[in-house]
This record gives structure tokens, sequence and C-alpha cells, in this order.
């Protein structure tokens, strides 16, 4: 079973009822209690005087609240288990492989704070347990919203799906773009980062390997 996503597994209208409501009031959405919006604006007023701005000019003024409320959306998931979105398991009596290929996300750069966006494809061998197609987007999309390094991302995912649906294999390949290398530092546009993480039968059999890897890089269509 092959599966493309770009994370548009929700309902229709979940999206409008989104915009509407802040993010956090979907269920499914992680929450993170602990952020403290007062003093990330603080801080960020002292970094905008500190590089030279006036942060009380027209166009500064809303900032600190608005760099506020993105931080908390991009590390809603610092505190919550992701591991919650595989709880819900289906018995089901199949064991090929299970891949869903093309998970968007968007996570932060723990070095640099800076975004990194890419895509994650994530394969599977169930042991009788199979999961929802979009749960593995669920995630994908929560273990991304904390200060994060790409290669913590790509295991910890393969972990939970390891050991919450035991998995006989796990393979989960990311491949992404990262700012702090386009933006500053070398400034190598398009560099593309590539990590990945085998368990089970993926790591210990070659040819199940060479098989999941196959179907990961097969061309769209
Ligand atoms: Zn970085």
């Amino acid at each position: 079973m092959i599966a493309s996503s770009n994370n548009d597994s929700s309902e229709p209208g979940e999206n409008a009822s989104r915009a509407r409501t802040p993010f956090f009031v979907d269920k499914n959405e992680p929450k993170n209690d602990a952020v403290d919006y007062p003093a990330i604006e603080a801080a960020v007023r002292v970094i905008l005087e500190a590089v030279g701005e006036d942060p009380k000019r027209d166009g500064l003024i809303e900032t600190p609240a608005r760099v506020a409320r993105m931080y908390a959306e991009m590390f809603a998931g610092l505190k919550s288990d992701p591991g919650r979105h595989l709880s819900k398991v289906f018995e089901e009596d199949y064991d090929e492989i299970v891949l869903v290929r093309d998970i968007s996300f968007c996570s932060m750069c723990e070095h640099h704070l800076l975004p990194f966006t890419g895509k994650a494809h994530i394969a599977y061998l169930p042991s009788g347990k199979v999961v929802g197609l979009s749960k593995l987007a669920r995630v994908v999309e929560e273990v991304a919203r904390r200060p994060q390094v790409q290669e913590r991302l790509t295991h910890t995912v393969a972990n939970l799906i390891e050991e919450r649906l035991s998995a006989r294999g796990v393979a989960v390949v990311v491949e992404s773009t990262h700012s702090c290398m386009t933006m500053r530092g070398v400034r190598k546009p398009g560099s593309l980062c590539l990590t990945s993480a085998m368990r089970g039968t993926f790591k210990t059999d070659p040819k199940s390997r060479a098989e999941v890897l196959g179907l990961i890089n097969r061309s769209a269509g």
C-alpha cells in the first residue's frame, strides 16, 4: 500500500474553522502551555534594539507579539507526546509494506532558530496492527514542532512507529532544505539534506531495505 500525502488529510471545512480559532483548539493539535508570550515579546524588542532598530517605529510595533505567537505555534510540540496519534490502531491481517510518501513539514533548526522545510517518507511492516495513514503525518508534524535537528526528527519518528505499532520494520527518509544553509553562512540555495532511519527488518535485511528504498525513491505517478 502506497499513499501520497500533502498533509491534506483534514476534512473539508476544517481549515476554514482553523483560520477563525487559535491553532490549538483542534484536539489533534499539540499544545504547549509553557510558552511565556510576554517574555518572548521582551526578548524580540531587545534583539531589534541590539541590531540598531527602533522597536517603537510603526512597522515594528506589532512584531514582538507576532513573533511570540509564531514561536508558540512552531514549538507547540515541545511538551506533547507525538506518539499519542498512534494509540488508535486497527487489527489488520496485512503484513506487507505500508508507505506514506511526501509528508510535508516545517521545523525549526535548533542551532539558528531558522526553519528547515521538506518532506518525510514513512514505511513500516505491520505486525497485525495498522494505524490511520493521516496519523503518520500527524506524528511528523508534531515532532517537527520543537527546536529540532533533522537527524533527531528522523529517528524520533522511526522509534515512535517501531515502539507504538510494534512494527516489524520501519523506514523513515527525510529530505529538507535548511534556511541556515541557504540564506546565511555558506549560502547554498537548493542544497538538500537527506537523512534516514531504518529499524527491524529494513535494517537487518538488505533485500527488504532495497525494496522499501526503491518504493520511496520511485518518482511520483
Ligand atoms: Zn541551522
